[in-house]
């Protein structure tokens, strides 16, 4: 369960952000959809602020619906959580005899394109089955469990037992809802992690085999993960990347066969080419080839779904360093791509390098930040689904139930069960903002069992202390400590992070210290657009704006190479609103317009909405 900044983040986007009053004003998410289940595939139905695929609301509804429920009771709002509960009810009441739960109608439903045109029936499907597992996990209500469970089994028996493909199709095949359906794996991973039932197991296995045998030229294909390709960079729907992205790792664990170790290698691999400074993954829609810079456009939709990805592939694979990439995204380009301290408008394209936003007719208005695109909302509502999957990356257990991880930092409290005694541990920082994270742990009785810590990358002096009868093995990127654990046992664990100056891609330069990327930050100006977000005539209150520099001071500078930069303590911070304004930056110097060494304070990317990140750099020694 988060606290401090976290649970002070959540709250705020629930109580005055989007997330909480996306039905005021936005008709994408309030159209019952998967308790009418009436659509047809194929049309374009009116829209809220241009006709859609029919298949449009039914992804909304369930990205929606899955950050609610979780940010409900992440938070333990009483308010959000009966509004989560009662629409969680209306579907489960309304799942039709023979178990189907999704949002078409009866003559179009569960259609393979050999048998009838499907658009995106498993993708609708998964998002809203998020939303129900999730809701399962918190309240242990088992009739929602067994409502998905019987839908699920319904699907996998209207495609994979009938030997049908789900993925195979005429048309351009690599677009469109079709092979978002991939996402349906996150529901099954779930499920067969909740249930140990084979068939979800085996319907991952089939559904990866499909997706990768009818789309051979898709980047998160067998083919395209071997080592014949392993040089060839992606090219396709980001968010199609992200959302496979974990199932050759997950695959590579289910059947321990090579090929797919391979596989999950080789995406690990080609994920750090087209990852930015920031953690952006590139994808102004497709990658086209292109390398991460602090210049190249990233979707929101990417690294909600990256999060999820890595969580998984965390999971199945053990390796921790996976974290470090969940971190660099979540706790800089995701936090620098929406408003502070409450999400009242995201960035569907964001960028490291953001001078300005003006740019109306750019990226069919991507570029603004906007409680909901004209182009789609789908990043929008991701934007509400990132925090809480972050959360549910924190702390895993070890398959043998010894001993417990923490992987992901941040302020938190854990109640779970390890060597068959209940524990609780109180996570005590301000993390990314310090260096220091505290553990309190409370077993229910002595009880001897092992915590693994996470050491970020860039932790090279990590130290711990956790008292004398600890047992402390330290390997590259972890630190395990057992022993008999007492209720109110102490770890300290501390970083020394250093400053790093780091190049990009495209031979820039940039400054990183621990998880937090830095920038020079432009004071900036919203200018609102004049599109009224209002349902039924109510005006929800919500804006979009340009937002443009009111001084460009800085966007020339140079970085000195020679220049030592220092961290310092900045005034006027809210150590729950961390992201309004830092409570850290960097001190040092760069090279001014006129080439003469200035004195300037880098702030956290996350921290920023205008800012430059990286910049060329010249030093005096330069030939
Ligand atoms: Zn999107």
């Amino acid at each position: 369960m988060p606290e401090g900044w976290i649970k002070a983040q959540l709250l705020s986007d629930l109580r005055d952000g989007i997330a909480g009053h996306y039905d005021t004003l936005s008709g994408n998410v309030s159209r019952n959809l998967f308790v009418d289940k009436a659509r047809t595939p194929g049309t374009k139905v009116p829209g809220d602020r241009q006709p859609e695929s029919s298949w449009w609301a039914g992804e909304h509804e369930g990205y929606w619906m899955d950050g609610l429920v979780r940010m409900a009771f992440l938070t333990g709002d009483k308010e959000y959580i009966d509004k989560a509960s009662k629409k969680i009810d209306a579907i489960v009441a309304a799942q039709d005899s023979d178990g189907y739960i999704g949002i078409y109608s009866k003559e179009t439903r569960l259609k393979s394109y050999t048998n009838g045109y499907q658009e995106a029936e498993l993708w609708t499907q998964s998002r809203i089955f998020q939303a129900m597992l999730a809701y399962y996990e918190f309240t242990g209500d088992k009739k929602v469990l067994a409502s998905v469970e019987k839908a699920v089994q319904l699907t996998l028996s209207a495609y994979k037992d009938k030997g049908l493909s789900y993925f195979k199709r005429g048309g351009n095949p690599t677009q469109g809802g079709a092979p978002h359906g991939i996402a349906f794996s996150d529901t099954l991973e779930q499920l067969y992690r909740l249930t140990g039932n084979p068939i979800y197991r085996d319907g991952e296995i089939w559904l990866f085999t499909d997706f990768s045998n009818s789309l051979p030229n898709t980047d998160i294909s067998m083919d395209m993960l071997s080592e014949a390709n392993k040089d060839k960079p992606w090219e396709v729907h980001t968010p199609h990347i992200m959302e496979s992205l974990a199932l050759p790792q997950i695959l590579a664990s289910l059947t321990g066969e090579e090929k797919y170790k391979t596989a999950a290698a080789n995406a690990r691999m080609k994920l750090s080419w087209h990852t930015t400074p920031g953690g952006q993954i590139v994808g102004d829609e497709n990658v086209k080839g292109r390398k991460g810079t602090g210049t190249t456009f990233g979707e929101y939709c990417s690294f909600t779904e990256g999060v999820i990805a890595m969580n998984q592939i965390l999971a199945y694979s053990g390796d921790l360093t996976a974290a470090n990439w969940t971190e660099l995204v979540s706790l800089n380009g995701a936090q620098g791509a929406r408003f502070q301290t409450t999400n009242r408008a995201t960035a569907y394209l964001s960028c490291d390098n953001r001078l300005t936003t003006d740019a109306k007719n750019k990226h069919g208005g991507r570029l603004l930040f906007s409680p909901s695109h004209k182009a789609a909302a789908c990043c929008t509502l991701n934007a509400t689904r990132l925090l809480p999957y972050y959360v549910d990356g924190m702390w895993y257990r070890t398959a043998d139930a010894s001993a417990l991880v923490a992987s992901l930092y941040g302020p938190c409290k854990v109640n779970t069960e390890v060597a068959g005694t209940k524990v609780a541990i109180e996570e005590t920082t301000t993390y990314p903002f310090e260096d220091s994270v505290n553990f309190t742990i409370t077993p229910a009785k002595d009880t001897e069992f092992t915590l693994i810590f996470r050491i970020p990358d860039s932790a090279a002096n990590a130290s711990i202390e956790a008292g004398t009868d600890a047992k402390i093995t330290k390997t590259p990127g972890q630190i395990e400590v057992t022993k008999v654990w007492k209720p109110g046992d102490q770890v300290a664990l501390h970083f020394d992070f250093e400053v790093q100056l780091r190049q990009t891609n495209d031979d820039q330069f940039y400054y990183q210290r621990g998880p937090l990327v830095f920038g020079l930050k432009f004071p900036d100006k919203l200018v609102q657009t004049d599109f009224k977000f209002e349902l039924k005539g109510k005006d929800s209150g919500f804006k979009e704006y340009n937002v443009v520099p009111t001084e460009k001071t800085g966007w020339d500078y140079r970085i000195d190479k020679a220049a030592t930069f220092q961290l310092v303590p900045m005034e006027n911070s809210d150590p729950l609103k961390p992201w309004e304004q830092s409570p850290i930056g960097l001190r040092g110097q760069m090279f001014n317009s006129a080439g003469k060494s200035e004195d300037v304070t880098l702030v956290p990317e996350g921290t920023t909405l205008l800012r430059r990140v990286t910049f060329p750099a010249s030093s005096p020694t330069a030939q």
